[in-house]
């Protein structure tokens, strides 16, 4: 019975994916405040000309550098681990697999796409990166990638996760990063949430404001994005580009394929190498798990918006709640964003990919099941996945049939022991955001496209 699928260094992908080459429709542009498409170089003062590139290619296969396939070789490939003793627990005929990221220095994904981010401004001569950070999954990813590559990191961390989160932070500056709470007032959009409200705790589209308002007006720096962006996602496809070559080690192919879904990149990253499987007849059922609490593609609304609070960035095509919804303070900070990646939303859209809303009890719920039966303790983001795993599981068994499931299994929750404890103390609740509040956010939508 094998528990655990491990790869030879050789066996990291070589390119990364792009799942633009297999959609039946090509996505639609980013738009530029006049409401008409953007070019490239709107991007410029903010990004590197080679992550430009990639954000608007149509090649099925990016080559991923070799610098960056060696910092990937720190942590990649990472295992793939059958379940067993989650499937023995559940009772379920249903085959279990699942890909663990946490194996990264930060303990999630995320640093796939932050060494090659690091990796293309430094060859484009930029000095330093700012960037934002919500529960700081991120900021630690970027400030790890950066001393990888001799680049200097500012994190706007939500002012919250900043006093909630302090061992998160300490994380960034043994990496050499710059913590600021943000609101900050060091920028203009921070001074202007301060102006308003001085107790504001933030948001990840304030920050997102604030660093790409430092990137837009420095000379010498970048900004970074940790998800959302098309050039992420295909970043994150060496997961599951790994994830196809271990099953097939051991003769298994996914009848569904399960992610949480925040900004979408690690879902993304699982399942859109088995995308274009599915473009070429192959059946394979894709859902990503969102909280009920920040119901994205599940509540949304498809349209044109601004990714910050603030309207700096372009506006993209996506399920969106709003630029300016307030999400309530649930603990998987990762998954708090207004709107998502525009191809997982474009393909949500066009029925390729499914979604479901998990609410927090039962995500922490899954999570301890998880945690008692396969030993690792998942990240509260994680547990979205694992929720609907679980779900999906005791489907099988009523219905008596053996499918095989693979999820991502984002990153491991030894920051997040708080809220354990939390759940472990009966202090969390779970918050189904109210349609009305939904609907008054959706209000500000830019009137374009
Ligand atoms: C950030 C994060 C997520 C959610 O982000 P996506 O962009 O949707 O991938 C999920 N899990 C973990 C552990 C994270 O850090």
């Amino acid at each position: 019975m094998q528990t655990k699928i491990i790869l030879e260094e050789s066996d990291i992908p070589t390119h990364w994916y792009n799942v633009v080459a297999d959609m039946p429709n090509p996505p639609p542009p980013p738009l530029g405040p006049d409401g008409q498409p953007i070019g490239p170089e709107a991007l410029a003062p903010i990004f590197p000309m080679a992550l430009i590139e990639q954000e608007v290619s149509a090649e099925r296969w990016l080559p991923i550098p070799e610098r960056v396939r060696e910092a990937l070789q720190l942590w990649r490939p990472s295992p793939l681990y059958r379940a067993h003793r989650l499937e023995q627990m559940l009772g379920t005929p249903a085959k279990i697999y699942y890909k663990y990221e946490g194996v990264s220095p930060a303990g999630s994904h995320k640093p796939n796409t932050a060494v090659a981010q690091a990796y293309y401004n430094h060859e484009a001569g930029i000095r330093r990166l700012a960037t934002e950070t919500g529960a700081g999954q991120w900021g630690s990813s970027l400030a790890f990638a950066g001393q990888m590559f001799g680049l200097d990191v500012r994190v706007y961390m939500v002012k919250v996760s900043y006093e909630q989160k302090p061992f998160r932070r300490s994380m960034m500056e043994t990496w050499g990063a710059e913590v600021l709470a943000s609101p900050s007032n060091l920028t203009e959009s921070g001074r202007k949430i301060l102006a308003e409200d001085p107790d504001s705790q933030g948001s990840l589209g304030i920050a997102i404001s604030e660093a790409v308002e430092e990137a837009a007006t420095h000379e010498g720096t970048n900004y970074a994005l940790g998800s959302v962006l098309n050039h992420v996602c295909h970043h994150q496809t060496v997961i599951g580009q790994e994830a196809k070559k271990q099953l097939e080690r051991v003769g298994d192919y996914p009848d569904m394929i399960i992610g949480c879904c925040g900004g979408g990149s690690n879902f993304a990253g699982i399942a859109f190498p088995f995308l274009a499987d599915k473009a070429a007849g192959r059946e394979v059922r894709l859902i990503a798990a969102e909280p009920a609490s920040c119901p994205t593609l599940t509540r949304g609304h498809y349209a044109y918006d601004f990714g910050d609070n603030a309207g700096l960035t372009p506006l993209m095509k996506m399920f969106t709640l709003g630029h300016d919804f307030m999400p309530p303070g649930i603990h998987a900070g990762g998954l708090r964003y207004h709107g998502d990646s525009p191809l997982v939303s474009q393909l949500c859209k066009e029925g390729i990919i499914e979604a479901v809303a998990v609410s927090q009890l039962a995500t922490f719920e899954a999570g301890v099941q998880f945690a008692r039966t396969e030993g690792i303790i998942p990240a509260p983001e994680s547990c979205h996945a694992i929720r609907t795993v679980v779900d999906e599981a005791l489907a099988c068994k009523e219905r008596g049939e053996g499918q095989t499931i693979l999820f991502n299994l984002s990153g491991h929750g030894h920051f997040d022991m708080a809220a354990y404890d939390s759940y472990f103390s009966g202090k969390l609740e779970d918050f189904e955001y109210p349609q009305e509040a939904i609907a008054a956010s959706l209000q500000h939508l830019p009137k374009v496209g």
